[in-house]
C-alpha cells in the first residue's frame, strides 16, 4: 500500500465489492469466479471469500456492496460451507438494525424440481433483510432444472449497472477523502474505507462479443431438397445465418507439463485428505429386480468389520468412483496423449493468472500420472458449460465446426444448447467425436471440467441388525443413444459398480459371491435430520418409491432389534407407503417387509404398483404412494397433528417428493377445511418442527 499514490488507492477502493459464495458442488464458487473475472475486466476489485471463512470477512463492518452467490442442498438447506454463517446471522439476539449499513445483491441457485426451490438463498436473503440490510439489486433465482445459465448470465450482465448505480448513489466523497487524509504511514492497514464514492464505472462490454463473420460454409446448411433438421452438429436458419453474441473467451490460467519420469503412486485417500476414507470389500451382490424389470436394482453388502465406520440408519456414505476406462482411453487418444498416459503431470498456475476460487491444482494430487488424473480427478462426463464451448471453438480448425460451437454457446443458440447438449447429457468426449477438428490442449479440460464427485448412497441396513455390514441399493443409470452419441452408456458410478460385481458367482436367489472380493473406497456422510425419532413411542410414516425405500430398511431393521432388546419400551406405530412398478418384477424387499409385519415391527404397509394390469373388480387401486396417502388421509392427519408423529420421504425429488408434498397439503386442506395457502402453512410448520423430513435426490 505504501507505494500506491493516494489517488490510485482511492480509485481501487471505491471500485471494490465483497463477493461471498456458499457452494455444495462447486457451482456457486464457479459463478463467483466468473463474476470476479468479469469484475477485473471492468476495473473493479472483488474480494472473494467462501461463506465458511467467517473470520476472513466481516459483514458487521463492511461498507462496500456485498454480492452473495449461494446454492441449496438437501431439503432446502444452505450448503454445508454456509451453515456456520447462517447460524451466525440467525442469532435471535441480533438487533433489527444490525446490518442497516449493508447493501447487497444475492443470486440463489436451486432446482425447481425440489420442494424448497432456492431455499438456501432465500433463508439468507430474508434474514439479511430482517436485520436491516437493503438490496441494491434484485435477487436472482437460478434453476438447475432448466439451466442455471438462463438466469445466471442475465443476472451477472445486469449486476454491473446495478453496482454502478450503487456506487454512484453513495455521496460520501468528501468524507472518504477526509478519511484518506487521516491515513498515516503508521496505520494504513487499519483504515476502513467504504466503497461508496461517486464514480462512473466505464462498462466495457467484454463479456459478449458479436461474431458477425456471416454464415460460413456451414455443414449445417442442408443441401437443396434436404430436410432442415437441426442436430448437435447442424444448424438451420435463422441461427445458422445470424450474428451471434458469445461469451468472452476465458483467460487460461494453468501451465501443464507431462514429464517422462515415473509418476508418484497416488492412493485414493490423497483425493480427500480431510475425510476418513475406508477401502472395504464387497462381500455380496444381489439383484433385487427381475431381468424384464424397467430398471435393474442391485444391493451390495460391504464388510466394514475392520473399520471404525459408525453409522446410523438414515446416514449416507460416499463412494469414490472412477471414470469409465474406455472413455478415458478415447479421451487420451483425442488429446493425442495416449503415449504419455503414465507420465507425471505437473500443474502450475500461470504467474499472471487472475483466476480465483477452486483451481485444478487444489484437488489434483501432485505428480500423479495423466491416467490417474483423468480416471479419478476430473468429471469427464460433466455437462460442458458455455464458456467451455467458447474455449473449444478457439481450438477448432474447421470453419463450419467452429461456427457451430460458437452457435451452441451463443445467446441466440440457447435452445439448441438445451436440446442437443444439456438434455442429451453430452460430454466433452462426445463433442470431440462430433467436432473432429477440435483439438484442445489438456490444460483446457483441466480448467473447465469440475472435480469428479463421489456418489452418495443411503445406508440400507442397521448395524444393530447386521453388525460389521453396510448394505446399499442402487438402480443402474442408463443413458440411451442420442443424436450426439451413438452408443448407450451407464452412469459413472452405478455402471462401474455393476461391472465390478458382474464377474461374481451366481448362486441361488440372485445372490452373487466372489472368488476375489472387489474393494471400493467410501467415506461417511452423516445426515443431520433423517434419523429415527429419539422418542420411540411416537408414530412414524415412511414414504418412498423405488430405491427410496433404502433408508427405511435400515430404520426397520434397527427398530426390530430395539424391540427385542428393550422389552419394556413403548414403540409407536410404523407406517410404510412404498411405490414400485410390479409385484413380480421390482417389489424390492417384499419378503423382508412381510417379516417386519409378521413380527410387529411394521404396523402398516401400503404398497402401490404403478404398472400392474387392472384388477378384475372395477375399483382402481392407488397407482402411486401419494394416492395411497390420500386413501389413509384420516390416519395421516391424526398421526401428524394429534400424535406428534414424524413424516419421512425418500427417493426421487423431481416427481415423487413434489407430488407427496402436494398430497399432504391436500389432506390438510380437506381435514382442516381450510384453503390451500393455510394448508401449506401447516405443512411448512411440520417441516419447521423437523417432523416432515425429506431425503430426496434427482
Ligand atoms: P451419473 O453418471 O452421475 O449420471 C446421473 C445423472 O444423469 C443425474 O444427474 C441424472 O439426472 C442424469 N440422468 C440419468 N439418466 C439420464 C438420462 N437417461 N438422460 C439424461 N440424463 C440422465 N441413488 C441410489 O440409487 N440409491 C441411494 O440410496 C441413493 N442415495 C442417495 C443419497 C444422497 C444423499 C444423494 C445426494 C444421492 C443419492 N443417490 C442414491 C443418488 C446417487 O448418488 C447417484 O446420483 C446415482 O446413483 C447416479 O450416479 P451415477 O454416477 O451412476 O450417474
Ligand atoms: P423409479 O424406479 O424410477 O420409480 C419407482 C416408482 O415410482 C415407480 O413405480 C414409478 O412409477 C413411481 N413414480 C413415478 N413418478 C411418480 C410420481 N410422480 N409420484 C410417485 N411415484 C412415482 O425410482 P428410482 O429410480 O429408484 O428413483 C429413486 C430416486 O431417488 C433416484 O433418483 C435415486 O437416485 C434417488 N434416491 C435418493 C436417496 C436419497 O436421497 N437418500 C436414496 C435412494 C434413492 P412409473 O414409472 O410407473 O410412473
Amino acid at each position: 500500500m505504501f507505494g500506491i499514490s493516494r489517488r490510485t488507492m482511492c480509485e481501487t477502493l471505491k471500485r471494490r465489492f465483497l463477493l461471498l459464495y456458499g457452494t455444495q458442488q462447486g457451482q456457486s464458487k464457479a459463478i463467483a469466479e466468473e463474476i470476479c473475472q468479469q469484475a477485473e475486466q471492468r476495473g473493479l476489485v472483488a474480494d472473494v471469500f467462501s461463506l465458511k471463512d467467517t473470520n476472513e470477512f466481516s459483514l458487521e463492518k463492511e461498507k462496500a456492496p456485498v454480492v452473495i452467490v449461494i446454492s441449496t442442498t438437501g431439503t432446502g438447506d444452505p450448503p454445508d460451507d454456509a451453515q456456520k454463517f447462517v447460524k451466525k446471522i440467525k442469532d435471535k439476539d441480533l438487533p433489527e438494525d444490525y446490518f442497516a449499513h449493508l447493501r447487497y445483491g444475492l443470486l440463489a441457485l436451486g432446482d425447481s424440481e425440489y420442494t424448497y426451490f432456492c431455499n438456501g438463498g432465500k433463508v439468507v436473503d430474508r434474514r439479511l433483510e430482517e436485520l436491516g440490510a437493503r438490496r441494491f439489486y434484485d435477487t436472482g433465482y437460478a434453476d438447475d432444472c432448466v439451466g442455471l445459465e438462463l438466469v445466471v448470465e442475465p443476472w451477472i450482465k445486469d449486476l454491473w449497472s446495478a453496482l454502478e448505480r450503487e456506487f454512484s448513489s453513495r455521496v460520501e466523497n468528501e468524507k472518504i477523502i477526509r478519511e484518506m487524509n487521516n491515513v498515516t504511514n503508521a496505520n494504513h492497514n487499519m483504515v476502513e474505507i467504504p466503497g461508496n464514492l461517486d464514480v462512473h464505472i466505464q462498462t466495457i462490454s467484454l463479456e459478449r462479443q458479436p461474431v458477425s463473420d456471416g454464415p460460413p460454409p456451414n455443414k449445417a446448411t442442408p443441401d437443396a431438397g434436404q430436410e432442415a433438421e437441426p442436430s448437435l452438429v447442424h444448424s438451420v436458419p435463422p441461427l445458422s445465418s445470424c450474428s451471434l453474441n458469445i461469451p468472452a473467451l476465458p483467460a487460461p490460467y494453468l501451465d501443464v507439463q507431462i514429464l517422462d519420469c515415473a509418476a508418484k503412486e497416488s492412493d485414493l485417500s490423497s483425493l480427500y485428505p480431510e475425510k476418513e476414507i475406508f477401502t472395504v470389500p464387497i462381500r455380496q451382490a444381489k439383484t433385487l429386480t427381475t431381468q424384464d424389470a424397467v430398471k435393474t436394482t442391485l444391493m451390495l453388502e460391504l464388510d466394514i468389520s475392520d473399520t471404525t465406520i459408525d453409522f446410523q440408519p438414515g446416514d449416507s456414505f460416499a463412494v469414490l468412483c472412477p471414470n469409465p476406462p474406455g472413455e478415458v482411453a478415447d479421451l487420451l487418444n483425442k488429446l493425442g496423449l495416449s503415449d504419455k498416459k503414465d507420465g507425471q503431470v505437473c500443474l502450475s498456475v500461470k504467474p499472471q493468472a487472475k483466476k480465483r476460487g477452486t483451481l485444478a491444482t487444489d484437488y489434483i494430487p501432485e505428480k500423479c500420472s495423466l491416467l490417474y488424473l483423468l480416471t479419478w480427478c476430473l468429471e469427464i462426463r460433466a455437462l460442458p458449460k458455455k464458456a467451455f464451448l467458447r474455449a473449444l471453438a478457439e481450438q477448432t480448425s474447421d470453419v463450419a465446426e467452429r461456427r457451430r460451437l460458437q452457435e451452441l454457446c451463443s445467446k441466440q443458440g440457447n435452445s439448441d444448447y438445451n436440446s442437443f447438449i444439456r438434455d442429451q447429457a453430452i460430454s466433452v468426449l462426445d463433442l470431440l467425436n462430433a467436432f473432429p477438428s477440435c483439438r484442445p490442449p489438456l490444460g483446457l479440460l483441466l480448467e473447465h471440467l469440475p472435480r469428479l464427485q463421489p456418489r452418495s448412497y443411503s445406508a440400507a441396513s442397521s448395524r444393530l441388525f447386521h453388525p460389521g455390514k453396510l448394505c446399499f441399493i442402487f438402480n443402474v443409470v442408463n443413458f440411451a443413444p442420442c443424436c450426439g452419441r451413438r452408443a448407450a452408456r451407464k452412469g459413472v458410478c452405478t455402471g462401474w459398480l455393476s461391472d465390478l460385481v458382474r464377474g461374481s458367482t451366481d448362486t441361488s436367489d440372485n445372490i452373487n459371491t466372489f472368488a476375489a472380493e472387489p474393494q471400493i473406497s467410501i467415506f461417511l456422510r452423516p445426515s443431520t435430520l433423517f434419523h429415527l425419532p429419539l422418542d420411540s413411542s411416537v408414530p412414524i410414516i415412511m414414504v418412498g418409491a423405488g430405491t427410496g425405500i433404502s433408508p427405511f430398511m435400515g430404520f426397520l431393521q434397527h427398530r426390530e432389534m430395539q424391540r427385542q432388546q428393550q422389552r419394556g419400551c413403548v414403540f409407536g406405530d410404523t407406517w410404510l407407503f412404498f411405490g414400485c412398478r410390479s409385484h413380480e418384477k421390482d417389489y424390492l424387499f417384499g419378503d423382508e417387509l412381510r417379516r417386519f409385519v409378521a413380527n410387529g415391527t411394521l404396523t402398516h404397509v401400503k404398497v402401490s404398483f404403478s404398472r400392474e394390469p387392472p384388477c378384475t373388480d372395477d375399483k382402481e387401486p392407488p397407482k402411486y404412494v401419494q394416492d395411497y396417502l390420500k386413501v389413509f388421509s384420516r390416519d395421516v392427519f391424526r398421526i401428524l397433528t394429534q400424535e406428534n408423529g414424524y413424516f419421512y420421504v425418500c427417493g426421487d425429488a423431481k416427481n415423487m417428493a413434489k407430488d407427496v408434498h402436494a398430497a399432504l397439503t391436500e389432506i390438510f386442506c380437506a381435514e382442516l377445511g381450510v384453503d390451500k395457502l393455510e394448508a401449506m402453512k401447516r405443512v411448512t410448520s411440520l417441516r419447521d418442527e423437523r417432523r416432515y423430513i425429506q431425503d430426496v435426490w434427482g
